[in-house]
């Protein structure tokens, strides 16, 4: 419920916050808009991205443009993921929509471990996730509707290039951030 014009636009005017990524539910039309209406500024970087609906919860791929056909096991999604080579993150894996348990086994690049409409609880335990499996824990702000825009982010230490950022992201060079809305 957010258009693709006012992400732009308050992206362009934000202080800090110049990428994000843009991860409509089983479509890539909202990040294709998105991506066309931030051409026209040179400082924007928009990351392609998609929360694949499975049986078993919401999974994340970043870094692929390619509309998934099908969403119905997560390892299906793991797999569509891992053939093209996308950064696979597992969001709010506790929250009610998050895979739970089949976490710990589904493979992974990144943990959402702030999720802003999760419990703090929920939050926690995919702190506890992420450092089980050693893998770095990022923050999604899992915006649906303006209000919720820019209150979790991720500092990633990484040039504005969404390459940069996706490899940043694997390695570790992250840091999540639980902040308040200020759009
Ligand atoms: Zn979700």
């Amino acid at each position: 419920m957010i258009s693709p014009k006012f992400i732009v636009e308050k992206l362009h005017a934000h202080s800090f916050i110049k990428a994000v990524a843009i991860t409509d539910h089983n479509t890539m039309q909202g990040y294709a808009e998105v991506r066309r209406l931030a051409a026209s500024y040179r400082d924007l970087t928009i990351i392609p991205g998609v929360e694949m609906s499975t049986r078993s919860g919401d999974f994340i791929l970043l870094g692929v443009e390619e509309e998934p056909s099908y969403t119905s096991t997560v390892w299906e999604a793991a797999d569509f993921a891992k053939a093209r080579g996308g950064v696979i993150v597992i969001p709010h894996p506790y929250r009610i929509g998050g895979i739970g348990d089949l976490a710990e086994k589904i493979p992974a690049d990144a943990i959402e471990v702030i999720n802003p409409t999760a419990t703090k609880r929920e939050n926690k335990m995919a702190q506890e996730l992420a450092k089980m499996k050693n893998l770095p824990g990022i923050a999604g702000s899992d915006a649906h509707v303006p209000l919720q825009m820019w209150t979790a982010y991720t500092e990633v230490s990484a040039d504005l290039d969404i390459d940069e950022i996706l490899k940043a992201i694997r390695k570790g060079w992250v840091k999540p951030v639980l902040a308040d809305a200020m759009i």
